[in-house]
């Protein structure tokens, strides 16, 4: 694994202008009429429903015409898949993505609409392959969901749009699965506005990152399972601490519950999708109100969620 992930700025500025016409700029709004001191960036109205396609698109489309015949090979919970999927279609590329056993259905059908190859396994051996070069020995050309420069740098640019959107910006909220978009959005903000806080958030049933602050090294922990899957996590990775660490204020977490009020407030007031990872920061805002610095940004990093979850969210009782 490179041990320079950490991009600098202008690598995140160049990745602006290259994943301009591919990604979208999302919009900033305010998270209620009544609240104006909790914005949202909203990715869940990226390209493909997540903010993945920006990282995978500054990755892949650096390669040479001979790592695209070779095609590409990922492995992701479903967005990051999503993403390289397009990406290769896009390129005129083959794909192949290795999901956990569970994978949400939606994600996995998305894959394949786009031309997708996909391959299941343990999600536990997913997470293992992580820390080995097994996928660097693949035959097809890997693309790492988080720990690679190009994807960090690729997934800073949301923080650079926050930045020039909004800079009155105190505290940037932002969930956690490996620690790629932490990595980027916390570069960009904290490369041009060295005060801004930025804090990260983790499901409750999963939530390395609050173990690994306390102790400042990278944890592993006995996890449960949370709705939440694009931030389902069993440990910090080692090679992505040293960035985390760095850019991070601190670590929050919040309950299924609690994602699930901000699901509904989200199609209810801002008339917007979340997935259980998409509604995580604005979670956190409401439960962390009176320690943020305001106004607060809340990253909505996606809307990939299976239909009868949602219906079931929405019809529940407040
Ligand atoms: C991938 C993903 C995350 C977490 O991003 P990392 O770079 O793995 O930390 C958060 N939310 C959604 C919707 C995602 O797809």
């Amino acid at each position: 694994m490179a041990s320079d992930l950490k991009p600098t700025l202008r690598e995140i500025e160049e990745a602006s202008e290259r994943i301009e016409g591919i990604a979208w700029r999302t919009p900033l709004l305010p998270a209620s009429r009544h609240d104006t001191g909790t914005l949202l960036k909203l990715e869940c109205l990226q390209r493909n429903g997540s903010f993945k396609i920006r990282g995978a698109w500054n990755r892949m489309s650096r390669t040479k015409a001979e790592e695209r015949d070779r095609g590409f090979v990922t492995v992701s919970a479903g967005n990051h898949g999503q993403a390289v999927a397009w990406c290769a279609r896009h390129l005129g590329s083959k794909c192949t993505v290795w999901v956990p056993d569970d994978a949400v259905e939606k994600k996995v059908k998305a894959m394949e609409a786009m031309g997708a190859m996909v391959q299941r396994m343990p999600e536990v051996e997913i997470m293992n392959s992580m820390t080995d070069d097994r996928w660097q020995k693949a035959r097809e050309t890997y693309i790492h969901p988080f720990g690679d420069r190009y994807v960090i740098a690729g997934q800073g640019t949301v923080g650079l749009e926050i930045i020039q959107d909004f800079p009155q910006v105190k505290t940037v909220i932002v969930p956690v699965g490996g620690g790629g978009l932490i990595s980027g959005i916390g570069t960009a903000i904290k490369s041009t506005k060295p005060d801004v806080k930025i804090y990260g958030v983790q499901a409750e049933l999963a939530a390395p990152i609050i173990r690994s602050f306390k102790s400042g090294r990278p944890e592993r922990i006995e996890s449960g399972k949370t709705f939440a899957d694009g931030v389902a996590a069993d440990r910090v990775f080692s090679y992505m601490w040293p960035i985390m660490q760095e850019v991070m204020d601190g670590a929050l977490a919040v309950s299924e519950e609690e994602m699930r009020a901000a699901i509904r407030h989200l199609a209810n007031e801002v008339h917007v999708v979340a997935e259980g990872a998409g509604s995580a920061a604005l979670a956190a805002a409401w439960k962390y109100s009176s320690q943020l610095d305001k106004p607060v940004a809340c990253i909505v990093s996606g809307g990939n969620i299976d239909n009868v979850v949602l219906s079931n969210i929405l019809s529940q009782k407040e």
